[in-house]
């Protein structure tokens, strides 16, 4: 297994810690930019996926945008020198401040979910004496058939702008001289594994499209979210999602106006396969009918099993092990949630082993916090290790 090579840097370091694997993040990233240059569409990286600053500088270098959804991240993205023409601002939940921050650094699109939000930002950007490039988010009433508290496309989901809304959403972009409309944008969730919905997805933005023609709207560009899936299962033999196939689907369903501009955002399908998880066994303790292997990791350090009842493929790197057994494999956090895999298949395995716990790139270690008063896990990198 790749990871082995690791092991004995590992064993120097103190656990829990992120690392990631730079090569799967190059690899991934050379093959994404490959195909959305061939079709001349525009990507910004959905930030929240994996906010490390060394991850962030070597998908800018890789020429992507920023897709944010907080004014931290918008000032990040810049900090990171991002150029501010390639950053979008979506979210609910705009603050002023944020908005007031992101009109000062001339960010490329507001990306709006409300009708009141784009009237906010017009007085902000009136005050200030600038005008602000905005998007529609649209709420396409779709389901992404994804994990329910990833899905954001469905009407009763809080995000974008509702179709029975849209005629006033447009009213109010027209009596607002500080706000320009330059497109429009739908996101519908994340893991998202079956191209049909994707198919779906780009019927609804056709439709949209119409809608806004009829009213004589030229759209500069088109905005299809992120949401594309990545191979929990099989992270090791299969690190990289089928961007060709997602965008072949894109292509060959969505209808491009002429000289209009396509951008996505992708976050965990650039990310996850990248990031490990690497963690001690401190304990191993007969349950009931069942065995614990207590790790040092917990809902701390990765919170998805225990948010989304995710499932990470993860490996002892260390037990000589040849025979299996079943084992629960829990965290140290006091919560009973705070379980990565009920019923996972380890080699037979002792306290002081290491485990790596795979697909954790994205919404891993971003989504760390200090419950319990824990420590934050550092990162490390390949090939730098
Ligand atoms: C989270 C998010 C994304 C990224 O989704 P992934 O499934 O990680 O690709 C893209 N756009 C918006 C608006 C988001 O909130």
């Amino acid at each position: 297994m790749q990871l082995t090579r690791f092991v004995n840097a590992f064993k120097r370091l103190e656990t829990p810690f992120y690392f990631y694997d730079l090569d799967i993040l190059d690899q991934t990233l050379r093959l994404y930019t490959k195909i959305t240059r061939k079709y001349g569409y525009h990507a910004h990286y959905a930030m929240k996926a994996n906010a490390n600053p060394q991850i962030l500088e070597i998908i800018h270098r890789a020429g992507l945008g920023a897709d944010c959804v907080s004014g931290n991240e918008v000032q990040l993205a810049l900090d990171l020198g991002f150029d501010p023409d390639t950053i979008v601002f979506a979210g609910v939940g705009k603050t002023d401040k944020e908005i007031k921050m992101s009109l000062q650094g001339g960010i490329f699109s507001f990306n709006c979910e409300s009708v009141q939000e784009i009237q906010v930002i017009n007085d902000l950007a009136a005050q200030m004496g600038k005008t602000a490039g905005i998007s529609l988010r649209l709420n396409p009433d779709l389901d992404a058939q994804t994990i329910k508290q990833i899905t954001t496309g469905r009407s009763k989901d809080k995000f974008g702008i509702s179709g029975k809304d849209l005629t006033e959403a447009l009213n109010v972009v027209n009596d607002c001289p500080h706000v320009k409309l330059l497109g429009i944008h739908i996101h519908i969730g994340s893991q998202i594994t079956d191209m049909d919905v994707f198919v779906k997805l780009c019927e609804k933005m056709n439709t949209f499209q119409k809608w806004f023609e009829q009213r004589n709207v030229n759209l500069e560009h088109i905005n299809m979210g992120g949401g594309v899936a990545i191979d929990y299962e099989n992270p090791l033999g299969n690190p990289i999602s089928p961007f060709e196939t997602y965008f072949e689907t894109i292509h060959n369903n969505l209808e491009v106006r002429k000289g209009q501009k396509v951008h996505f955002e992708p976050g965990r399908s650039l990310v996850a396969q990248s990031g490990f998880l690497i963690s001690s066994v401190l304990y191993v303790k007969k349950g009931q009918g069942k065995e614990f292997v207590i790790l040092d990791a917990g809902m701390n350090d990765l919170i998805r099993p225990a948010l989304y009842q995710a499932k990470h493929v993860m490996y002892n790197i260390t037990s000589k092990a040849k025979r299996k057994k079943i084992y629960d494999v829990v965290g140290p956090v006091c919560e009973s949630s705070d379980r990565f895999d009920e019923f996972a298949k380890l080699p037979i395995t002792e306290r002081g082993d290491l485990l790596a716990i795979c697909s954790a790139g994205a919404y891993g270690q971003v989504m760390s916090m200090r419950y319990n008063q824990k420590e934050l896990a550092q990162a490390y990198y390949s090939p730098e290790l």
